[in-house]
């Protein structure tokens, strides 16, 4: 068994993991002149990424390869490098360092966070997943995107596979993947086509006008997750889960909700409204 801290985050303990840096993409340079890679850490749907040494410093960082054959892939990580350079905070993957081969890849060199995938922990029953460990993660992934709602950034793509814990036992986490996010401009009315079913809010699906409560319905996703190991609108098919979402048909009769607190079961019931302010 492997139980999580359940120590409240120290006040003060705010610190990033390195100064804020003036990130400009090096364009049709080798990242390999200025660092060593080493292991692979994870595969996304874009990307892979591998950890890797700056040779100057000797830091220990994270770098991230996407494919960018077509023109609009290389536009993509352009506006994620844009989305990163504002979001400075503690509780977000911070950008070290940015390559444009002008061929065929892009890299980020991204802050290294090695305790793993949230995911992870819902999935290994070894980990001990109790009611103040999830509020711990809540209320640190509810700081994150309190900072991108701030900068008027949306996320997109909030799920347990995107927030990743600074260690393997403790219960710091930080948000990852800005692949998705957006600046919101309250003016103009955005619909987006994308995300992950059984995460994406009712108006994802509908393709109707989203907005900060967008994130926030995916945070009342994780949310239940974690408390109770099983997702709230999953289908047996994605259709079948996005039909479920439009309906906002979801309940707590599973045993595992039994000795949960009713303030835990009223901050998701608050997040996965239909009706939404
Ligand atoms: P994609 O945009 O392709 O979905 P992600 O940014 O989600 O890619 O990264 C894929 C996986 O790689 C993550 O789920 C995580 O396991 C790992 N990973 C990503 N960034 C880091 C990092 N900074 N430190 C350690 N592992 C990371």
């Amino acid at each position: 068994m492997i139980y999580i801290d359940e120590t409240e985050p120290e006040e003060g303990e705010t610190e990033t993991p390195f100064e804020p840096r003036k990130i400009f993409v090096k364009k049709g340079k080798d990242i390999k002149e200025e660092y060593t890679l080493l292991e692979e850490l994870g595969r996304g749907k874009f990307g892979t990424v591998y950890k890797c040494s700056e040779k100057e410093t000797g830091r220990i960082l994270a770098a991230k390869f996407i494919t960018t054959t077509r023109a609009d892939d290389r536009k993509d990580v352009e506006r994620e490098v844009d989305i990163m350079r504002i979001l400075q905070h503690p509780r977000l993957l911070q950008l070290y360092d940015a390559y444009d081969d002008e061929k065929k890849q892009m890299c980020l060199v991204l802050e290294l966070i090695e305790g793993g995938e949230l995911f992870e922990r819902v999935i290994d029953d070894d980990f001990v997943l109790t009611e103040k460990a999830c509020s711990i993660f809540m209320k640190q992934i509810c700081e994150g995107v309190d900072y991108m709602h701030s900068q008027n950034i949306l996320h997109l793509d909030m799920k347990p596979e995107n927030v990743l814990c600074v260690s393997k036992t403790g219960n710091r986490i930080k948000l990852i993947d800005f692949g998705f996010a957006r600046k919101y401009e309250p003016n103009k009315k955005m619909q987006v086509l994308f995300g992950t079913p059984e995460f994406v809010a009712p108006e994802v699906v509908n393709f109707e006008r989203i907005s900060y409560g967008t994130d926030m319905w995916s945070v009342g996703v994780i949310c239940y997750v974690l408390l109770s190991g099983l997702s709230p609108f999953m289908g047996d098919s994605d259709l079948e889960t996005m039909a479920n979402v439009t309906k906002a048909a979801y309940d707590f009769d599973d045993e595992s909700f039994d000795q949960i607190s009713d303030e835990a079961k009223d901050f998701i019931a608050k997040l996965l409204l239909k009706e939404r302010p």
